[in-house]
């Protein structure tokens, strides 16, 4: 390479987004692809992956490991639910776990993973951890995509200030022909396919120097069966877990029940007001009155829809307003969070007022206008 040529770019090399940022991107990309359900991070270091990934609706699990369990505790607290998360629980699951250990050995927490991420981690292992690392990752733990990122050395000449290594903690940095051979023998030792690709471009005239960092995507050629795992392979648990977060979400009844219960009560209460706002309307007319009159507005032209053809019509009586739970089992917020009547019923029961034969929510206007 030129001397000066390589001179003027080591001046000017600067990524956008960082490097760090397109590496973390490129795996956002590869879930979105994918919608891996099981998504471990190894060398997960202060959890920056994990925290943009449990943003990825498809995760329903996310393992974190790394042989540094200060660098995990850092800011492993940002991988806790917010209070948002509890105010409107996602229709997900979503389980986040940290673990302290090395990936040279096998623990049997890190089974039935969809997707393995080594994300600028195999640099950093001594000879002895690199050796097992491929049994451990894909003999024993054998998810079906593996990422694998690392430094490509023959970037380093366009690097400022690279000296031998980019990181004091790197053991060796592979150029291209080194991390191709050892990842194509890997593939093939343990049936996966392989592809290479990269983050950081190269600047024009220097394509030869490939990618800053190279990256292998490993596609598992065999299927599994997520059950089988576990018992085929008995091993002791190793690792430490040090960190467990379970977010809220509607799969949990109790969550669920809450949901359905404000949303009944809410649109109870939305239909209620239109109902009274035309009561007060029409109050003088016998012939109309304690009759639902749809309007031009979308609400009340849909419920007048479910008045006219299912007979789903709320109806005042003295001081009582009755909404029928089948005219807010129709709305379609409440009909996807209960997807059937009955477990709209059974949820609700005991929590929300109903009339004595239980098909209709029961509101005392007397009641409430007091209270207004
Ligand atoms: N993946 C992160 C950080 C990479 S730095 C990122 O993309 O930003 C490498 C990390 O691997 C460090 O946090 C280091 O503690 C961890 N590490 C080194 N050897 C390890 C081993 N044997 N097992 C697990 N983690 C290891």
């Amino acid at each position: 390479m030129d001397k000066n040529f390589q001179e003027e770019f080591t001046q000017i090399i600067k990524f956008k987004p960082p490097l760090y940022k397109q590496r973390h991107q490129f795996v956002k990309d590869l879930v979105e692809k994918y919608k891996p359900k099981k998504v471990a991070d190894l060398g997960c270091a202060d959890c920056s992956l994990l925290r943009m990934l449990k943003f990825c609706s498809c995760i329903e699990v996310l393992a974190g490991l790394d042989i540094c369990a200060s660098v995990m505790k850092e800011k492993m607290h940002t991988l806790s639910p917010l209070p948002v998360d509890y105010l409107q629980p996602s229709e997900r699951s979503l389980t986040v776990t940290l673990h302290h250990g090395s990936v040279a050995q096998k623990d049997p927490c890190m089974l039935g993973f969809d997707l393995v991420t080594c994300i600028e981690l195999i640099e950093h292992l001594e000879e002895p951890e690199l050796k097992k690392f491929p049994e451990v990752v894909f003999g024993f733990m054998a998810p079906s995509i593996v990422v694998i990122s690392t430094p490509n050395s023959e970037f380093n000449p366009l690097l400022p200030g690279v000296m031998l290594y980019r990181h004091p903690d790197h053991k060796f940095e592979w150029n291209q022909a080194q991390f191709q051979s050892w990842a194509l023998e890997t593939a093939r030792c343990y049936d996966y396919s392989v592809e290479f690709t990269g983050v950081g471009q190269p600047p024009t005239g220097m394509e030869k120097a490939g990618f800053c960092t190279q990256i292998g995507v490993f596609v598992r050629k065999y299927p599994q069966t997520g059950e089988s795992v576990q018992s085929e392979k008995p091993t002791e648990a190793v690792y430490k877990t040090v960190f467990k977060a379970v977010y809220p979400s509607l799969k949990d009844e109790k969550y669920l029940q809450n949901a359905v219960i404000s949303e009944v009560i809410f649109t109870a209460q939305i239909i209620k007001h239109r109902l009274m706002s035309k009561h007060e309307e029409y109050g003088d007319d016998p012939e109309r009155k304690s009759k639902f009159q749809p309007s031009m507005d979308c609400f009340s032209d849909y419920l007048g829809k479910l008045v006219v053809e299912k007979n789903m019509e709320p109806f005042v009586s003295g001081n009582e307003i009755y909404i029928p739970l089948a005219t807010i089992f129709s709305f379609p917020k409440v009909n996807r969070l209960c997807g059937t009547f009955e477990k709209l019923r059974k949820l609700i029961a005991g929590k929300v007022t109903l009339s004595s034969d239980g098909s209709a929510v029961m509101f005392n206007i007397e009641h409430e206008n007091e209270e207004n």
